[in-house]
């Protein structure tokens, strides 16, 4: 995060509240073993370890069903990589004692969580994301429906913030999980003002309404929904940076409401909670509060404190209480020869299983963000922005020496590094830490062979 390699997230604040807060929290990510775990796999291993040393539970997972259904692999082939995955995890430092470490074919839990949480998806949606159609394989799409399990797989025993750390084009598979999350939940939380339901994008504007009622109230007390719209009509100023669309929504509804009194309240809509919750929930509920057919509006409660007492009921009567799943998004690794790294590019990547003197070879050959002479790039300096082997040491090679990463930087930018000498400095420390990873995959051997994860699977 410090250099701009994870550049953004979705709703991570809720992980980092619970971080700070010393609250559970956790963090998951699926590999998918197709190929030798390789240095782009490290940043993610490196971000499921990080949130694990802040106290995050921790989950790694192989994602076999999807490598079947959705690459073709065999089962032998993901086998294979499968240990290779997690030694190279074990080997960086996540600690299997206290984190989880699971295969999806072997994990039953997770298979009948995916099972319920299909009920829940559409085959629209997963054409629109994926674009799956008529031709797409039924197993394929199951797969995509397990990875939704996975991602709220941490959730099944506790409620609590997780986050996935991911790159950008996952982002669409994000919000599915997202949203599939809202719909096993048994109440929707929304702000509202009156009996008329106002959308999210109407929302803002009824509040600021709302909060003008001063000027338009003709009494004490709460104003009258008609007399709000008939302020907004003349335009009062406060309409602007609103789409047309919804300004004349706003009004019509507000119309429509009349004599009602215009005021704030939590609304908990019943979307799919069992009579004992609905009923548990009006019970639970303090202050002023008025019951509807299908809904209940409190009128002291803050949102927060509604949230959560939503969650808790929920869990209270059996159901998931599923917290919207996080997420952080990395930048993807260049590859050393330029353009995409890829597993099946062998040159294009330097593999956490390569021989070291092969990564001190590969790093050695790397394009560079250099000038064309070496007079030229002391004149105007390299692109270290544009250059593979600076992402190295950023990435990977300056670990948590923000220092080095900075004075790297600054130097080829300023022109006083020259390529061949960096890239020796970088193939020198590649070198060694591949040595050592390979080292620390060697003693790991014996820590996996002593968990409870099936490495051989029995299909065929
Ligand atoms: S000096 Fe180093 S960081 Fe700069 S362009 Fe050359 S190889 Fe890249």
């Amino acid at each position: 995060m410090r250099r701009a390699i994870i550049f953004g997230h979705r709703d991570y604040r809720r992980v980092a509240d619970a971080m700070r807060n010393d609250e559970p929290f956790a963090a998951l990510s699926g590999f998918m073993p197709t190929g030798d775990p390789h240095i782009g796999h490290k940043m993610v291993f490196d971000e499921i370890i990080w949130h694990q040393q802040q106290g995050a539970d921790a989950y790694a997972l192989i994602a076999d069903l999807e490598a079947h259904a959705a690459r073709g692999l065999t089962w032998d082939e993901i086998d294979d990589h499968s240990e290779d995955y997690l030694l190279s995890l074990l080997a960086l430092g996540f600690d299997a004692d206290d984190g989880t470490l699971y295969r999806q074919s072997a994990n039953r839990e997770l298979q009948d969580l995916a099972f319920e949480l299909g009920a829940e998806a559409r085959f629209s949606e997963f054409e629109a994301i994926y674009g799956f159609d008529g031709e797409t394989d039924v197993s394929h799409m199951q797969s995509v429906v397990t990875q939704m399990a996975d991602i709220l797989y941490p959730q099944l025993e506790d409620s609590k913030p997780t986050v996935i750390p991911v790159g950008p084009d996952q982002d669409p598979h994000m919000r599915l999980a997202r949203d599939i999350a809202e719909r096993t939940r048994y109440f929707k939380v929304t702000e509202a003002y009156a009996s008329v339901a106002f959308d999210d994008d109407e929302r803002p504007l009824v509040a600021a309404t709302y909060e003008a009622r001063e000027q338009y109230a003709d009494g004490e007390g709460a104003p009258r929904c008609g007399e709000a719209a008939d302020w907004l009509r003349d335009d009062p100023g406060i309409t602007g940076g609103h789409d047309d669309e919804v300004v004349a929504g706003v009004v019509e509804k507000l119309d429509n409401a009349g004599m009602e009194p215009l005021r704030p309240r939590i609304r908990f809509f019943d979307r799919q909670a069992t009579e004992a919750a609905f009923e548990a929930l009006i019970d639970e509920i303090r202050g002023e509060k008025r019951v509807f057919e299908g809904h209940i509006d409190a009128f002291e409660l803050d949102r927060e404190t509604a949230e959560d007492l939503a969650l808790a009921v929920e869990v209270d009567h059996g159901g998931y209480g599923f917290v919207p799943p996080s997420s952080i998004y990395h930048r993807f690794m260049t590859g050393l020869t330029g353009g995409k790294m890829s597993s099946s590019i062998p040159a294009s990547h330097i593999s956490l299983l390569d021989d070291p003197e092969d990564g001190y070879d590969k790093v050695k050959a790397a394009t560079t963000g250099g000038r064309e002479t070496a007079e030229k790039q002391r004149e105007l300096g390299g692109e270290p922005d544009k250059c593979p082997v600076y992402e190295l040491y950023a990435y990977l090679l300056a670990g948590d020496d923000d220092e080095f990463a900075q004075r790297v930087y600054d130097e080829c930018a300023g022109g006083e590094r020259l390529c061949g000498g960096c890239k020796e400095e970088a193939a020198e420390l590649m070198e060694g830490f591949l040595a050592d990873h390979q080292e620390k995959r060697d003693e790991a051997r014996e820590v996996l062979a002593d968990l409870d994860v099936q490495l051989d699977s029995e299909r065929v």
